[in-house]
C-alpha cells in the first residue's frame, strides 16, 4: 500500500532472484496520506541501496524510485517504458557495463549483504529517517566512501570464553537465534548466523561483560565444544 513498506530486503530479493532492475513507484512527496511520510522512507532507502550497488560493484542506474499520484497514468506508462529500455541498454545483471561480476561472485555479494540488512539498517537509522527538501540534496545523503568505510569497518560480535558465565541472558535475546546456548556451557556466537544486531553485547550483565565487539580483525574461532563446560567454584 505504502512505498516506505519496500524494504531493502525485497530489493535484494528481487536482484538475488535475477532481475535486471528494479523500479519503486511512489505517492508524490508531501502529499503522503499519513504523518509518516513513508515516500521519504522509501527515498532513502533506494538512495543507501544504490550506493550499495556501487560498492559491489553494480550500476546503480539500475534501481530507481519514481514518484507520481494515480492520476498520472500517462506519466506512470512513460516511466516504465523509459525504465525498460534503460535496463535493456544496461543488459544482464553483473554483465553491463563496467560491472563484469562473476555470477558466483554476485550471488554470494547479495548473500552477504542480505545478511547484514539489519545491521546496516541499525546503522544508518538516523538517515534513513530523514526528509530531503531539495531534490539536490539526493546525491549526498550517502556517500561512496561512507559505504565502502561502513562495510569495511563492520563490527563482529565475540563471546569472551573466560568472561561467560552462561547465564543464557544473551541467547533468549538473541532475535535469530544464533548464540549456541547450553547451560553451564560457554555461550558461542555461530557467525554465520549473527545478523550484527548488538543485543547480546548490550544484554550481558555488565559484572560479566563477556560479549566484545571486533572490527578489523578475524573474530577468534569458537572454544571447541568440549571445553565449554564452567566449573564453578563452590561456596
Ligand atoms: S549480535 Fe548477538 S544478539 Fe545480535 S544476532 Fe548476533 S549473536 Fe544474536
Ligand atoms: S549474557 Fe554474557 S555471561 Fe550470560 S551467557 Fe551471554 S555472554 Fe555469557
Amino acid at each position: 500500500m505504502c512505498s516506505g513498506r519496500v524494504d531493502l530486503e525485497f530489493v535484494l530479493r528481487a536482484f538475488s532472484n535475477g532481475m535486471d532492475g528494479v523500479i519503486i513507484g511512489g505517492c508524490r512527496l508531501n502529499e503522503c496520506n499519513y504523518i509518516t511520510h513513508g515516500n521519504y522512507h522509501a527515498l532513502n532507502m533506494v538512495l543507501l541501496f544504490r550506493r550499495i550497488m556501487e560498492h559491489i560493484g553494480l550500476n546503480p542506474e539500475r534501481l530507481r524510485i519514481e514518484f507520481m499520484s494515480s492520476a498520472e497514468g500517462i506519466r506512470f506508462a512513460e516511466v516504465m517504458s523509459e525504465f525498460g529500455s534503460k535496463v535493456k541498454e544496461l543488459g544482464p545483471l553483473g554483465k553491463g557495463k563496467g560491472e563484469g561480476i562473476d555470477q558466483n561472485e554476485l550471488k554470494s555479494k547479495l548473500a552477504e549483504i542480505a545478511k547484514l540488512v539489519p545491521y546496516v539498517k541499525v546503522v544508518k537509522n538516523e538517515k534513513l529517517a530523514s526528509r530531503l527538501a531539495n531534490p539536490n540534496e539526493y546525491d549526498n545523503l550517502f556517500t561512496k566512501d561512507e559505504i565502502d568505510k561502513l562495510f569495511s569497518e563492520i563490527i563482529s560480535y565475540y563471546i569472551d570464553p573466560e568472561k561467560c558465565q552462561a547465564c543464557m541472558t544473551c541467547a533468549k535475546r538473541c532475535p535469530v537465534e544464533a548464540i549456541i546456548s547450553t547451560k553451564n556451557q560457554v555461550h558461542v556466537i555461530d557467525q554465520d548466523k549473527c545478523i550484527k544486531c548488538g543485543t547480546c553485547f548490550e544484554a550481558c550483565p555488565s559484572r560479566f561483560g563477556a560479549v566484545t565487539k571486533i572490527s578489523g580483525r578475524p573474530v577468534p574461532p569458537p572454544l571447541p565444544e568440549e571445553k565449554r563446560t564452567i566449573v564453578r567454584k563452590s561456596k
